[in-house]
């Protein structure tokens, strides 16, 4: 494929050209995207006394991962009706459109909607798929799902949550593959191998949260049962013989960096691997997992990873081109968005 030259621009101003950038987001939780504005018309729509946006605000202050729970929480009591659900998808469509993102694969809790909502997620899938064929005519990104399934509360509801996810792609193809998030010390990735043998003998694509907050058996697991992306990969920088693999194999890598730092699951920036693993050739895709939460945003982590760990411009291009090539999109829109990266120059002038 032609790439175009890359002017070294001295008054080249970066933010600009990394929102310009054609970038595709992989890891990404639809109840994580709800910004404190969208939250206060959630309130407004069941709460007699609905919070103020200075509320909302405030539950987005946090200092510790108790913080992060809480602010989690206080969304996902107020996502009560589908109409909620379309609500926030679209919203997130806009979202993810201002921030030059052409494509996103998004994490949907079914595990959440089971266990704690008890109700039967088919009104909420119709709800998702409305907000998203609104939001993709409105702003032109396009999103699939990633049904996600809570580890820790077992492998029978991780049964439901899969097979429902495999019943329901038949109707929407956009619902494109499965995943386990949730605490990985709780649920160990061992215990699905035989459902992710199921998910995929049904055409769903694997992906699992490993190496988050626990060591790197959780990553070999989780490449045990057949994943095909990891989200974080954080312990593998400790476990030599899995680098190897991870870099020989090219199995994609969802890393977070900022929801990294704001979790405490690496104590800071300098620690975190990186630029370390795209060095030693690993496959490296960067992500925001729930940016409101964490104060960031997809174009927020680009911005990080040139200021913070001197990715060059080149390099920038090179991690959006992995996450089109890492995601799960048909061949020829794939192609599409890889020729985008490839001759992006840097935004029209205004
Ligand atoms: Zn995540």
């Amino acid at each position: 494929m032609a790439r175009r030259e890359l002017k070294q621009d001295p008054v080249l101003d970066t933010t600009a050209w990394l929102r310009g950038l054609p970038k595709a987001e992989l890891h990404l939780h639809l109840e994580g995207t709800v910004k404190p504005e969208t939250l206060v018309e959630l309130s407004r729509r069941h709460e007699a006394s609905p919070l103020t946006l200075e509320d909302a605000r405030g539950l987005y202050r946090y200092e510790n991962f108790l913080g992060f729970l809480t602010a989690f929480k206080a969304v996902t009591e107020r996502l009560k009706t589908p109409e909620d659900y379309e609500l926030i998808t679209y919203n997130m469509i806009r979202e993810l459109a201002g921030q030059g993102v052409v494509h996103a694969e998004v994490y949907v809790s079914f595990g959440i909607i089971f266990y704690w909502k008890k109700t039967d997620v088919e009104p909420y899938v119709e709800a998702i798929e409305r907000g998203r064929e609104r939001g993709e005519k409105d702003f032109g990104t396009t999103v699939l799902w990633i049904v996600d399934a809570v580890r820790h509360f077992g492998v029978e509801e991780g049964a439901r949550v899969f097979r429902k996810a495999a019943e329901l792609r038949k109707r929407y193809p956009s619902i494109v593959g499965i995943g386990i998030g949730g605490d990985e010390a709780r649920g160990p990735a061992d215990q699905f191998r035989d459902l992710y043998k199921e998910a995929r003998d049904a055409g769903l694509r694997l992906t699992a949260h490993a190496g988050e907050s626990v060591g790197p058996e959780s990553i070999w697991s989780a490449i045990n049962i057949g994943a095909e992306r990891i989200g974080h990969a954080l312990a593998a920088q400790h476990d030599p013989e899995l680098l190897e693999i991870l870099a020989q194999k090219q199995i994609p890598l969802e890393i977070n960096v900022t929801s990294n730092i704001k979790t405490g699951c690496c104590k800071a920036f300098d620690e975190h691997p990186v630029k370390d693993y795209f060095e030693s050739g690993l496959m490296v895709t960067l992500n925001s997992d729930d940016p409101p939460m964490f104060g960031s945003d997809l174009l927020g982590e680009y911005c990080l990873a040139e200021s913070c760990y001197g990715f060059t411009l080149e390099q920038m291009r090179e991690l959006a081109a992995n996450a089109v090539e890492a995601s799960f999109l048909d061949p020829t829109r794939k192609l599409a968005l890889l020729q985008k990266v490839e001759q992006y120059v840097g935004p029209m002038p205004a």
